[in-house]
């Protein structure tokens, strides 16, 4: 992540900021009094270079580029507790997805993570697959040990669906 020096950067631009906000749906940033309640929740504070807040009051005066160019959207684990903390319907979580989208139509750079994530359902039906863990007692399982049937092979109709769902994002 880099580190926003509002002194440098180009200034608010309000086409940008006009269109994060319509991506966000109808939870806008205009009614945020800055309390800062979704940002004490939020459990990817730590990684983050700005609070949820920040971004909210960010975007709300036109600095999308820099939240962008931040990362900031990525690191948010869309846990979705800012929504729910929120006492003014504004809903943090909703503007980190609109930024990320945002931010692929700009063509910035997708974390590696996520492209992993989409292949990863697309080949295999599910984000992560199975794996082998080890109990409490020390002794290591997986599904095939515990007696559980194979994970099915995605089907070629849910592939194209997923596909069809991937363009039309
Ligand atoms: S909880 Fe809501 S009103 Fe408070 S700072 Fe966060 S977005 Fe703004
Ligand atoms: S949805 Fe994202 S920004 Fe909101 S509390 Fe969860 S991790 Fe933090």
């Amino acid at each position: 992540m880099t580190l926003i020096d509002l002194m440098t950067s180009k200034g608010p631009d309000l086409g940008l900021r006009l269109k994060a906000l319509k991506k966000a749906g109808e939870h806008k940033p205009y009614d945020c009094y800055q309390c800062a309640r979704c940002s004490s929740g939020c459990p990817s504070m730590k990684l983050l270079e700005l609070k949820p807040h920040e971004v909210v009051g960010l975007v709300r005066m036109g600095f999308v580029e820099e939240v962008i160019e931040s990362g900031m959207a990525w690191a948010c684990a869309s846990c979705l507790k800012c929504k729910e903390r929120c006492p003014q319907d504004v809903a943090p979580a909703d503007l980190m997805l609109a930024l990320r989208n945002l931010a692929f139509e700009m063509g910035k750079e997708v974390p590696e993570a996520y492209t992993r994530i989409l292949s990863e359902v697309m080949e295999f039906g599910f984000v992560q697959r199975p794996q082998e863990v080890l109990t409490k007692r020390l002794v290591r399982v997986n599904r095939e040990r515990l007696g559980l049937p194979k994970m099915p092979e995605p089907s070629e109709r849910f592939k194209s669906t997923f596909l069809r769902a991937l363009e039309e994002l």
